[in-house]
């Protein structure tokens, strides 16, 4: 009862599908968990993750405490592929990621899409972080990434570095190439970086240390 009670102050932002409860005079929907085992299997091994890299940096705390549901609904707020729901104090109470994101990582596993939605959702909910449009440029230069699975690799060129996994393409570039902004912070080479990141282990990194990244490099634009 305690826990609708979180959920009812906050979920009239969320308009989805699920669970129809009465709280407080309101009726309102809770999104029903509709994840698989696999599903399941995949976000707690990815949680752990997560967690271990934090760990690794001195964050101790575990990012397993608040439930991750998973929906198949595509109508709430613009179609996105996650997000986090929080309480009137800023807390999360919990984070629903759109099976979209499992099907994309499945299609292309050079690409950890259950990772970066993941650990964005929990810059949301566990550290009340809001959006990022901070990117590392190097004038002259594009940065050249690679992203490799166990079949093959892709190379694909940047303007600049996302400092956060908080990271969103603004509206203008995302018009222009929105999935390509948010590539890099799927690549399996930096994810150490953007954990440290979000812990607060690391501020920023300038275009130098970038270099250190085996699968990243910044290629002059000819003139
Ligand atoms: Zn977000």
């Amino acid at each position: 009862m305690v826990f609708f009670k979180l959920v009812c102050r906050n979920i009239l932002a969320v308009s989805l599908c699920g669970l129809l409860v009465s709280c407080n005079g309101f009726k309102i929907w809770i999104p029903e968990d509709e994840s698989t085992a696999e599903e399941r299997e995949k976000i707690a091994a990815t949680l752990q993750h997560i967690s271990a890299l934090a760990a690794e940096v001195g964050y101790q705390n575990s990012f397993t405490s608040l439930p991750v549901w998973v929906t198949t609904e595509d109508e709430y707020e613009n179609n996105r592929s996650a997000y986090c729901s929080w309480d009137d104090n800023n807390h999360g109470v919990y984070i629903v990621i759109n099976r979209k994101v499992f099907e994309r990582e499945k299609q292309e596993p050079r690409f950890q899409e259950v990772f970066a939605v993941l650990l964005h959702e929990i810059g949301h909910c566990y550290f009340s972080r809001g959006h990022s449009h901070e990117r590392i440029l190097k004038p002259g230069y594009i940065a050249e990434v690679q992203a490799v699975d166990s079949v093959g690799g892709t190379v694909f060129n940047e303007s600049g570095f996302p400092v956060s996994i908080m990271y969103v393409g603004s509206p203008a570039s995302c018009q222009e190439n929105c999935d390509a902004s948010f590539r890099i912070t799927k690549v399996k080479e930096f994810e150490k970086y953007f954990v440290s990141e979000l812990v607060g282990t690391i501020k920023a990194m300038s275009a130098d240390e970038l270099e250190k990244f085996k699968s990243f490099r910044w290629v002059k634009i000819e003139e």
